[in-house]
């Protein structure tokens, strides 16, 4: 009896199974060698040619066109974890993949399925558990947040300027944003402009959009200005002079381009009233009403992006206005700069806003390769200060979180009961996978590393700390390489669900 139509694929049992591993396995495998510090790049040509080099996680699988339903779901890992914290795509989808590994190895063995998930189940929460006993007993503070912001840009190439340097800023803008309610994460934005180089990145204290002013011919730089913020067009409120004009003479048409005038004219007086010193402009600006609110010195911008209109109204407190005939000073806002700077386009930097904290990473670079890898490593580093500062937990980098949670599993294993304690240390050998692969990427025998890594801590905390050629087996929270908590739950959490999500399938059927 046939139930599927003649043009569907069907594959069950441990065919299945072993598809969907060695796909998942080989997604994992393509992102791997870019873990840590000596992590290599990627280069990642779409088929117009475009080029990105990466050495992100999230970015490469997003570029690589994935089109297998279980490597999909590896890809899926990293989009959460990048959407949940920012950090961490690499790990999570690795150990994801050596889950699936270990899980291969169980199945041949002849242990259930079923079992294996009950087992990754239980040593995910105990992972949990230990990795609440690794978090460092040490207040967050500037100090911490910079360790945090260079461990996770650390391997990612920033065009020459050191790691440090941007860390500073980068902290800077984190502590300017933080409310009781935590980091305002949403009010760092992050814009880019190649064409110098990448140390001149640096921190605004506002807004940075990419506008033109409406008119050439106008003042580019004002100070401590009202900001009128209108999402409509700016153009004469009275539809009636848009009105057929009958025409007969030539004075009569004289006539009514002067009364036109004129009442432009007045329309123009009329927003000059108001006081408004710099307006923001979603729709068009009338142009004899542009040229002059020019002369008066009034800055326009016309055609405002909508999402540009929105952030200055929040940091110059204006509100935005949805018609022109209720323009009025009570709804201006206020900044202390504005001014319009060129580059390949114009960018204007509103600072110094009269409302919400709102800063910007100003990120240049010799060329846009650079600025984008730049801005992937900022925006790690803008995350994992965020998660730590949010929390107010860290846990030691450079593998050690990892042993430390490897070896309690280990420990725990012992008291499950039944098959599913394989499963258990099965999870356990799979997290070897970061310090292994740290090893690996710095160019060590990945077997002997492990073996010490092991033996130190035993002692007390140890991870595989890297700084420029050297890679040595030390304490990783003395030599200021830790990663937000936060980023290691989540990181195992979304790789074992991953894991166990595909575990449990044992029939793909596909239409055509
Ligand atoms: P991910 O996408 O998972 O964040 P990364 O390439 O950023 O991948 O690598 C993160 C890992 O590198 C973390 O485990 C972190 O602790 C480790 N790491 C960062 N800096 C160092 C360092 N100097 N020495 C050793 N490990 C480091
Ligand atoms: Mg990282």
């Amino acid at each position: 009896m046939f139930i599927l139509s003649e043009d569907s694929e069907r594959t069950s049992g441990q065919d299945a199974q072993s598809a969907n591993i060695d796909a998942g396995k080989a997604v994992a495998e393509s992102v791997r060698t870019t873990l840590g510090p000596r992590g290599m790049d990627k280069m990642l040509v779409s088929d117009s040619g475009d080029v990105v080099i990466t050495n992100d996680g999230a970015t490469i699988l997003d570029e690589m066109d994935i089109d297998h339903p279980a490597a999909e779901m590896l890809v899926e890992v990293a989009e959460s974890q990048a959407d949940d914290v920012g950090d961490g795509t690499t790990t999570a989808v690795t150990i994801a993949g050596e889950l699936l590994s270990e899980f291969e190895s169980l199945l041949e063995d002849d242990i259930h399925p079923t079992t294996v998930v009950q087992g990754y189940k239980e040593a995910e929460r105990a992972a949990l558990e230990a990795i609440d006993e690794a978090v460092v007993d040490a207040a967050v503070d500037d100090e911490t947040l910079e360790a945090i912001v260079t461990t996770a840009m650390t391997g990612k190439s920033t065009g020459g300027v050191t790691p440090e340097t941007l860390a500073d800023e980068i902290v800077a803008a984190v502590r300017r944003v933080e409310t009781d309610d935590g980091v305002d994460r949403d009010a760092i934005s992050i814009t880019t402009q190649p064409g110098s180089s990448a140390g001149a990145t640096e921190l605004i204290e506002g807004i940075v959009a990419e506008e033109s002013p409406a008119r050439e011919d106008v003042t580019r730089s004002v100070e401590d200005v009202s900001v009128g913020v209108l999402d409509t067009d700016l153009d004469q409120r009275d539809p009636d002079v848009d009105a057929e004009w009958q025409v007969s003479s030539r004075d009569q048409l004289d006539q009514a381009l002067a009364a036109e005038e004129q009442h432009l004219r007045e329309f123009a007086e009329t927003v000059l009233e108001t006081g408004v010193d710099v307006l923001f402009v979603t729709g068009d600006v009338n142009e004899q009403v542009a040229a002059t609110l020019a002369r008066e010195g009034l800055l326009v911008f016309d055609s405002v992006d909508s999402d540009t209109a929105r952030s200055v109204a929040k940091a110059t407190g204006a509100s935005q206005i949805g018609d022109v005939d209720d323009l009025e000073a009570d709804d201006f806002g206020t900044a202390e700069s504005v001014h319009v700077e060129s580059f390949d386009d114009d960018l204007v930097f509103v600072e110094g806003g009269g409302a919400t904290e709102t800063v910007t990473l100003f990120v240049r670079g010799g060329t846009g390769h650079v600025t984008d890898e730049l801005e992937r490593a900022i925006r790690d580093g803008v995350d994992a200060a965020t998660q730590a500062a949010d929390t107010g937990e860290i846990v030691p980098g450079a593998g050690a979180t990892e042993l430390h949670v490897a070896g309690a599993l280990r420990e725990r294993a012992a008291s499950v009961e039944g098959r599913e304690q394989l499963a258990v240390e099965a999870f356990a050998d799979a997290l070897d996978v970061i310090p292994r692969t740290l090893a690996q990427n710095a160019g060590q025998d990945p077997i002997d590393a492990l073996v010490d890594l092991r033996a130190a801590n035993e002692e007390g905390r140890a991870g595989l700390v890297q700084s420029g050629e050297d890679a040595d087996v030390v304490d990783p929270v003395e030599e200021g390489v830790v990663d937000p908590a936060s980023v290691k739950r989540e990181a195992i959490s979304s790789a074992a669900e991953a894991a166990t999500m595909l575990a449990r399938i044992d029939d793909v059927i596909s239409a055509e």
